[in-house]
């Protein structure tokens, strides 16, 4: 990861936009708004962290779907998958940029009770009026393509193998990170810890870093991942936005499988997938899901040994043999009210931006958020793909936008 040259001090006093965070939101903000000829600001991105190593983007499964309830949510997945595509094009033709392919082997959801079928045959209706070839498998057939499943409990499964899967999404966090530097985008290591409103109490005048420096700013952005309600309430506002931890382990199988695992979504909430070379990485948490501190990253073993394992076992009983390589925690951005995401400006500190709450989907909705919110700050609308729904005057309003396959 690329910590050479985030200097600590910012070179200006005054930027048109300050981006608190500068993992993957943050980079592809900053990448957007360097790319688009309409935008002449100035940009500074404060990360307090620049080896990333605590952020969610670096404890991401880095997977993508087209497998959601919402409309909005699909495009905005469908984007990510024509971006990641085609990121040298979209990347100007740059031939340092490497050629990315989505690694499709679908999300496979599993439902044991006729009540979530029913989610997945009413949610399949959405995917396919945008375009997404989502099919519904009974259990003969899920059992027929992949015979290594017990079905015994399952009424119906759900897949899409059409840029669905794994991405390389660390390379093009790096690649955003690299080519926005390259074109004047400021990155400094160093920390937002607190902001100044005007007298009206209407915008933020400025931030202030750790290091005592008092930045100007036209436009603060919160990417600040799990912290995005302690950074929104720098600026006397809030956002319901709380750290849940997520266990993530890698396991070898003694027999891997003869053909690639979907990431399969148990009906326990377990997800297991493919991970390459007879590996597999699979996630969950445990049955108390609280608000956990920022900087608790640690392992709760029993976990494995007493829920995960047996359930995957169960499901695919090859699994009973095999070997952890190795296991973390990472941290959800948890939006505790409708579990989608929130962006775009507060309703009373209009010049505040959030791009918060992406719970376990914020790699995958980077593309289009990112470019979402450069339009925003660019010409004040969205421009692309109209992201209004997801805005912060609903959680005012309380007006949940509820998504059925979360995560
Ligand atoms: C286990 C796990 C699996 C996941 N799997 C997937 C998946 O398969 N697909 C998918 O799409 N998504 C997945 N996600 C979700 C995805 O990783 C996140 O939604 C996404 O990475 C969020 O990025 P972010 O930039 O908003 O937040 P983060 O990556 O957390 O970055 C926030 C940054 O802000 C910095 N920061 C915070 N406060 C300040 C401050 N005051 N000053 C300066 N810097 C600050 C932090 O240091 C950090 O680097 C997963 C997440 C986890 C934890």
């Amino acid at each position: 990861m690329a910590v050479k040259g985030f200097d600590k001090t910012p070179a200006k006093s005054s930027y048109d936009v300050v981006i608190v965070g500068g993992a993957i939101m943050g980079a592809s903000t900053a990448w957007f708004l360097s790319d688009n000829p309409d935008f002449d600001g100035s940009v500074l991105v404060v990360e307090r962290d620049p080896t990333y190593e605590k952020c969610s983007t670096a404890h991401t499964n880095s997977c993508m779907r087209q497998q959601f309830s919402i409309d909005l949510n699909v495009r905005i997945s469908q984007f990510a998958a024509e971006f990641v595509n085609n990121i040298r094009e979209y990347m100007g033709g740059d031939d340092r940029v490497p050629e990315l392919a989505i690694r499709s082997f679908g999300y496979m959801y599993l439902a044991d009770s006729e009540k979530f079928a029913d989610v997945l045959r009413e949610s399949i209706k959405v995917q396919h009026a945008a375009g997404a070839a989502t099919k519904l498998m009974t259990p003969e057939e899920i059992k027929r393509e992949y015979p290594f499943y017990n079905v015994d409990d399952i009424v119906l499964g759900s897949i899409n193998i059409v840029d669905e899967g794994y991405w390389d999404g660390s390379t093009v966090f790096d690649w955003w990170r690299r080519v926005s530097r390259e074109r004047g985008v400021e990155y400094v290591a160093n920390e937002v810890v607190a902001m100044t409103r005007n007298d009206a109490g209407t915008r933020v005048t400025s931030v202030t870093l750790a290091s005592g420096e008092v930045i100007s700013c036209g436009t603060v952005v919160n990417a600040s991942g799990p912290r995005a309600d302690r950074t929104a309430r720098m600026a006397g506002i809030s956002v319901p936005v709380e750290p849940r931890k997520r266990f993530s382990w890698i396991f070898a199988a003694e027999q891997p499988l003869d053909r690639d695992l979907p990431l399969t979504i148990d009906p326990s909430g377990v997800h297991v997938r493919e991970n390459g070379g007879g590996t597999y990485q699979c996630g969950g948490h445990g049955d108390l899901d609280p608000a956990v501190e920022f900087d608790d990253f640690a392992m709760d073993h029993s976990i494995w040994e007493n829920h995960i394992w047996p359930i995957i076992a169960t499901r695919i009983p090859q699994f009973e043999a095999i070997k952890v390589q190795s296991e973390w925690a990472g941290h959800y951005s948890m939006n505790v009210f409708d579990h989608n995401a929130i962006i775009g400006p507060h309703d009373e500190v209009e010049n505040f931006v959030f791009l918060n709450g992406f719970s376990g989907h914020g790699l995958q909705q980077s593309p289009a958020m990112g470019r979402g919110t450069a339009e925003w700050l660019t010409y004040g609308e969205y421009r692309s793909l109209d992201l209004t729904p997801f805005n912060y005057e609903r959680i005012a309003r309380n007006d949940p936008i509820i998504e059925k396959a979360v995560i």
